[in-house]
């Protein structure tokens, strides 16, 4: 399928995944947006290879044994924990990403009323961060939701505007606490979101500072 994602991932994300050190709640967000989106997969992909030489130049350099050891369990944890999300399946709402998390594809959701018609499905993920689908009703405004932490929202169906934007299915919107917005559904579809939040939590605190002086980021 061709989509036209205008909305991204930034690099830092991708880092925290490729690193293993984001919440599994923001992993399930991205391993979703990446198997829709080529150019996403292909800036992981350039992120998996610089890990592999880090390595290699944390053998010649000079570096405390410290920010060696910290590198290293950088590296060991993203082996374990990023893998590279695979293609969406033809056809699906869900890419497979998803789908394992919901036991199946739309169809297998199961929604609750948040008023309003708006509804949402809560998936189960560790505590640091949540992560639900919503469904908001053409033309009906999305649930008021302040931005505490960091809130990354994945369209899957339909599209949403808000005062500047349009964001429709693979696009990802990475909102903070400077951010205020009323997004709104567009006419003639309802729309399906993936949304996670970290709030209380910080999100840079999950992001691999320690890497980026190695990786010059
Ligand atoms: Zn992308
Ligand atoms: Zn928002």
């Amino acid at each position: 399928m061709m989509t036209t994602i205008k909305h991204h991932l930034t690099d830092d994300i991708l880092m925290g995944y490729s690193a293993g050190t984001l919440p599994e709640a923001f992993d399930l967000v991205v391993a979703t947006h990446v198997s829709l989106c080529d150019e996403c997969r292909a800036r992981m992909d350039s992120f998996d290879a610089v890990g592999g030489v880090v390595l290699e130049d944390c053998a010649e350099t000079a570096m405390s044994e410290d920010s060696l050891a910290a590198t290293m369990a950088l590296i060991e944890n993203g082996d374990s924990v990023a893998q590279a999300p695979r293609v969406a399946s033809k056809g699906s709402v869900f890419p497979s990403p998803l789908q394992e998390y919901v036991n199946g594809d739309l169809d297998a959701v199961k929604w609750r009323g948040l008023g309003g018609g708006v509804k949402q499905a809560v998936l189960k993920t560790s505590k640091d961060a949540s992560v639900r689908l919503l469904r908001i009703p053409a033309g009906a405004k999305m649930p008021d939701h302040g931005h505490r932490g960091t809130e990354m929202t994945l369209v899957l169906k339909g599209a949403f505007r808000d005062e500047d934007d349009r964001f429709a299915r693979g696009d990802v919107e990475i909102a903070d606490e400077h951010l205020h917005h009323t997004p709104i559904a567009e006419e003639g579809e309802d729309c399906i979101c993936l949304a996670a939040t970290d709030a209380p939590l910080k999100f840079n605190a999950f992001i691999p500072r320690i890497a980026q002086p190695f990786l010059g980021i």
